[in-house]
């Protein structure tokens, strides 16, 4: 929910918090971290506020009494109960429709005025946090990320999780041999499909583990609601060579078969965006065997 990066950070970083007319990210302001997480029920949620916020007096009042009332008709019960959720978030519907901060200078009604010192963390807060996968994964990967996109609610959620991204790309680029480019995941291609459908994993990851927080991602660095190890309820369940991937989708397996068929589900995935990989060129992102210049067949 940021509108800039420091001049020394935009060379450094991928910008993934407002990223087209459909794809945006909530994900820091506390989006995920309610009662109903499903996408229906958020887009009601943020359509309503939008519709209350656009009367609401811009007066310290009139913003804290639009906050009380938000806070009245929701259900206030988080999975993660010390993860702050901004009643402030709402959304942007311009030529597309994404998940957008009611307080930012350039939301509207706002006048260019900067309204998010009334909010918990706070304006300075707002304006300057960047989440821990924005800070330290690689561009390259950030870039793919942003490529593939083509969904608020799905990038909030994929966004934050480092451990998840960081464990997918090694593996593929451990199997291409070489690092991702841009071009690996250009917009609109099967391999931006792919990654689409791993970050889909997060919503309806069958191998979910009991008691598991569900879709919302704590992923502030505090040492709080650490993820456990993958749990396993009967001897003999082997370890995986996806182990960090199941952890990060909070996996539980009650037997060596269920493993396999969760492994296999990966592999699968990797499979294939590997087939894709492998048919490129991966100077210019064309079909090998292409001539730059030339269409391909
Ligand atoms: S979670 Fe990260 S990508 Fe999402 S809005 Fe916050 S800083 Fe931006
Ligand atoms: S006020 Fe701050 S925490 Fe709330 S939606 Fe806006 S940027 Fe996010």
């Amino acid at each position: 929910m940021k509108e800039n990066l420091t001049p020394d950070a935009v060379t450094h970083t991928v910008y993934l918090c407002q990223v087209s007319p459909n794809v945006s990210c909530g994900a820091c302001c506390g989006l995920y971290n309610v009662a109903d997480p499903d996408p229906r029920a958020l887009e009601v949620m943020l359509r309503r506020r939008t519709q209350w916020f656009a009367d609401v007096p811009r007066t310290v009042a009139g913003i804290d009494a639009f906050k009380a009332r938000v806070e009245g008709i929701e259900p206030q019960e988080r999975p993660f109960p010390d993860f702050h959720h901004c009643p402030f978030l709402g959304m942007i519907e311009d030529t597309g429709r994404r998940v957008g901060c009611l307080l930012h200078p350039l939301a509207p009604g706002n006048h260019g005025l900067d309204w998010r010192g009334l909010s918990y963390y706070g304006g300075m807060a707002c304006r300057t946090y960047f989440c821990p996968s924005v800070r330290h994964l690689p561009v390259r990967w950030m870039t793919a990320v942003r490529q593939s996109m083509d969904h608020w609610y799905l990038h909030g959620l994929i966004v934050t999780e480092r451990r998840l991204l960081s464990a997918f790309f090694k593996e593929l680029e451990n199997r291409i041999g070489r690092p991702v480019n841009e071009s690996d995941f250009s917009d609109g291609s099967d391999t931006a499909l792919l990654f689409r459908t791993f970050a889909t994993l997060k919503l309806n990851w069958p191998f979910r583990r009991k008691g598991a927080p569900g879709v919302c991602n704590y992923f502030f660095e505090d040492g709080q609601y650490l993820r456990p190890a993958v749990g396993k309820t009967a001897d003999g369940i082997p370890a995986s060579s996806f182990e960090t991937i199941f952890r990060e989708l909070d996996s539980g397996f009650s037997s060596t078969r269920e493993i396999h068929d969760a492994a296999e589900r990966i592999e699968d995935i990797f499979r294939r965006i590997e087939g894709f990989l492998s048919a490129r060129n991966p100077e210019d992102g064309h079909p090998v065997g292409h001539k730059a210049g030339m269409p391909s067949t």
